[in-house]
């Protein structure tokens, strides 16, 4: 280990010394020469006045006797002193008697003694004899140069400045042999050691066991033992450590193999998985084209049975054999539903159900199922629609589905109750719509009632026997109602009735239709609990119209209204005679009085339940308008021809379907003209004029879509209305007859009153009443 000179410790230390001894050294001798200086100071002046008192005697003699010669004798005898450098002697009358001097010498030293001791001094001696000392006899001027005795001051400070360097000198050389001998010598050796670190021990230089570097060496070689003890742990510790390590890399790999092998049957059973689910998802597809096939296979045949059992039940029969075709008619009406409730709920398995969303008048559907369903209520339940009059005019939402839900509903409270009420009511609020279904049936058991919305269910074993059905509507009006975001709810109790809530999210589209005001007097004569007088007092208002409403048993006699309105036909007879007002009689279903009693109690117009809005609108318009006219009696108008024929062109290649739907539309006045297939429907549009074209769908030779692409395409028949008819009743088909261009959609089976429905939507001008 080699350290510079500059930068070994002995050096530092002997040059701290030395600064430290010569900075003294330096003080000590400018210390010295000062007091040298102001000896020599004091001494010029004490030597001259020495050489004047010793010249005082005979100066004073000489110039007693004024004698110049002896006067100059004895100046330059003073001159002789080597500081005097002018002698003069003056007598008492200023006479000069001897004046002499010599030149200054000069030297190096001259300026410094110069500024310090002055270039020249001057002394006087007054003269006078000892015997008479008052006596003035002349004066002793001497001129001293200083620099004799400066020049000898400053060679003395000059030798003693150079003794302290010297002195210094050789005190740094002796320091910095002796430091580097007792202290950069070992250290040295030590640091030597301890950087080859040959040995486990560093050995001490000798001498120096008891002082600081012995320490030093002591304490490193302690550390020293210290380091090695630990070092010894840590490598038995690393040792400990790399020996685990191999046993966990055992373990890792033991357990990655382990891992590999899981991860292979799991990645195995993953793609059994998959292939199982792709397998159970095809299945499942497969399973409801199979339904939807199989639905669209059972109602080819299912239309042409129930439209012939219809069309057998309008002919002559009696009265077992109408009994025995009317059960088999019903038969295939509860199969058709089946078969529609089991396609619905296999596309919910699918996940295939798709939502529509567009305008349409809920209000006016459930008053048209409530109609549909009405010839299901029991003689003595009387069915009502309630609907709200600020219920908006159409909502935004499926209309089949909500259809479905409210058919459901309704059909499952018809049947249910023997007697009392049933009643739908339909509010709306915050873009929701509650739709209220509740009779006064037999009830449900709250233990049945946490499971009635299962597939399969019902809430007694004997409900089969005695009402029939399968368990599916709920479940199904229950799923609808969930995948329209909305809710259905149940409130019940045996023997008091029940009460469905469908709570569903149908945003309003147009606000509720004001109807112009009404003025007159209507007095309504029915029971105090009845649907009627609900209907009345909730409806009229909004209408300016304020109903007065009479029991059955009230006398009636004095008053004048414009229109009564009952529900009690027993009551008629009562009070016919003391009032001459119209009366529109609201009866059950198929239970209209016969003609000759309607003559009787005329004017009389009867209209059976459950009301709608515009049917009542419409009848209290034409009755509080003008007291005079005439009331049409609407069995007279449902059995008055038609004011126009209908020329319909029923387009279908099934004889059966020919036949059921020929019968049908004759009996609804229509003029039927059948074409087998599409191609001839064209030829047919082409020769004649029509005014609805009925449109199957499925034909040999051109089938109903190319049909109907064609008579769009031909820009001939821009406002012709084509219907389809189809068996498939998957809501894509709909969508395929609207892109073929068809105008609307009728599914088979159908029943007579949808076909009527459906022509008053298309051709009014003909059919309406
Ligand atoms: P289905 O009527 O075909 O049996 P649903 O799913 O429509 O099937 O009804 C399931 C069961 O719920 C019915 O069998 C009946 O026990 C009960 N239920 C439904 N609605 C009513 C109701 N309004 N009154 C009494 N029971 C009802």
């Amino acid at each position: 280990m080699d350290i510079k000179f500059a930068h070994r410790l002995s050096y530092k230390q002997a040059r701290l010394t030395v600064l430290v001894g010569f900075v003294l050294g330096t003080l000590l001798s400018l210390i010295q020469i000062g007091i040298d200086y102001a000896s020599e100071d004091a001494s010029i002046n004490r030597e001259i006045r020495s050489l004047i008192e010793i010249s005082h005697n005979p100066a004073s003699r000489i110039a007693y006797n004024i004698d110049a010669e002896l006067a100059q004798e004895l100046t330059l005898g003073l001159l002789h002193s080597p500081a005097i450098i002018r002698a003069q002697l003056v007598d008492n009358n200023g006479v000069v008697l001897a004046d002499v001097d010599r030149p200054r010498k000069e030297g190096t030293y001259r300026p410094i003694s110069d500024f310090l001791f002055g270039a020249n001094r001057q002394f006087e001696d007054r003269l006078f004899l000892s015997h008479m000392p008052n006596e003035s006899l002349g004066m002793l001027r001497l001129d001293v140069d200083t620099y004799a005795f400066g020049s000898r001051f400053l060679h003395r400070a000059e030798i003693t400045l150079a003794n302290g360097f010297a002195r210094s000198l050789l005190l740094t050389g002796i320091l910095l042999g002796l430091f580097y001998v007792m202290l950069t010598q070992p250290l040295v050796r030590i640091i030597r050691e301890l950087s080859t670190r040959k040995q486990a021990r560093l050995d001490c230089p000798p001498g120096h066991e008891n002082d600081e570097i012995g320490v030093l060496v002591n304490v490193a070689n302690q550390q020293f033992e210290n380091m090695e003890a630990e070092i010894q742990q840590r490598r038995h510790a690393e040792d400990r450590l790399t020996e685990y390590l191999g046993q966990l890399e055992d373990i890792v790999s033991a357990r990655t193999l382990e891992l590999k092998a899981s991860n292979q049957s799991l990645s195995q059973s993953n793609d059994e998985l998959e292939a199982a689910k792709m397998n159970a998802l095809g299945m499942a597809q497969a399973r409801a084209a199979f339904v939807a096939n199989m639905s669209h296979e059972i109602r080819t045949p299912l239309n042409g049975l129930l439209g012939m059992l219809a069309l057998s039940l309008d002919s002559p029969l009696n009265a077992e054999q109408r009994q025995q075709l009317s059960i088999a008619h019903d038969s295939g009406k509860v199969l058709v539903e089946l078969l529609n409730d089991i396609l619905d709920l296999s596309k919910f398995d699918a996940g295939q159900l798709e939502l529509e969303r567009i305008p349409f008048d809920l209000g006016s559907l459930v008053e048209d199922t409530a109609n549909l369903l009405s010839q299901n209520a029991a003689p003595s339940v009387e069915l009502t629609c309630l609907i709200d009059p600020q219920f908006p005019a159409q909502v935004l939402g499926d209309s089949t589905r909500v259809r479905q839900i409210v058919s459901n509903l309704l059909s499952n409270a018809l049947k249910f109750t023997r007697f009392g009420r049933v009643d739908v009511r339909l509010s709306a609020r915050d873009g929701r719509v509650k739709i209220e279904v509740c009779d006064t049936g037999i009830g449900i058991a709250q233990d049945a009632q946490v499971k009635i919305f299962q597939p399969f269910t019902q809430a007694g074993a004997g409900i089969t026997r005695q009402f029939g059905g399968t368990g599916l509507g709920l479940a199904l009006t229950h799923n609808l109602c969930e995948a329209m975001q909305g809710r259905l709810s149940i409130s019940s109790e045996v023997g008091f009735g029940s009460q469905f809530c469908a709570d569903l999210p149908l945003p309003a589209h147009l606000p509720a239709m004001r109807q112009a005001p009404l003025k007159g007097e209507v007095i309504a004569i029915t029971s105090a609990g009845s649907g009627l007088a609900e209907l009345l007092t909730s409806l009229l208002p909004s209408w300016g119209l304020t109903p007065r409403c009479f029991s059955m048993d009230d006398d009636l006699t004095g008053q004048k209204p414009d229109l009564l309105i009952t529900d009690c036909p027993e009551c008629l007879f009562r009070i016919r005679p003391g009032i001459s007002a119209p009366v529109l009689l609201v009866t059950a279903y198929g239970n209209f009085m016969p003609s000759e009693e309607v003559a009787a109690l005329a004017p009389l117009q009867q209209q059976a339940r459950p009301l709608s809005r515009n049917a009542l609108y419409q009848i209290l318009q034409r009755n509080l308008r003008s007291d005079t006219q005439p009331i049409l009696d609407p069995v007279q108008l449902e059995a008055t021809p038609l004011a126009h024929r209908a020329r319909i062109l029923l387009v279908e290649d099934n004889p059966v379907n020919q036949l059921v739907a020929k019968g049908m539309l004759g009996k609804l006045g229509c003029e039927v003209i059948v074409a087998a297939h599409g191609g001839e429907a064209l030829k047919f549009l082409e020769e004649q004029r029509f005014d609805l074209v009925l449109m199957d769908c499925n034909m040999p030779v051109m089938d109903g879509y190319e049909a109907s692409r064609q008579i769009r395409r031909s820009g001939r028949w821009p406002d012709l209305p084509i219907v389809a008819l189809t068996a498939n009743a998957l809501s894509e088909e709909r969508e395929r007859c609207r892109a073929a261009g068809m105008s609307d959609y009728l599914a088979k089976p159908f029943r007579r009153e949808e076909l009527k429905a459906l022509l008053d939507l298309w051709v009014p001008t003909t059919t309406s009443l």
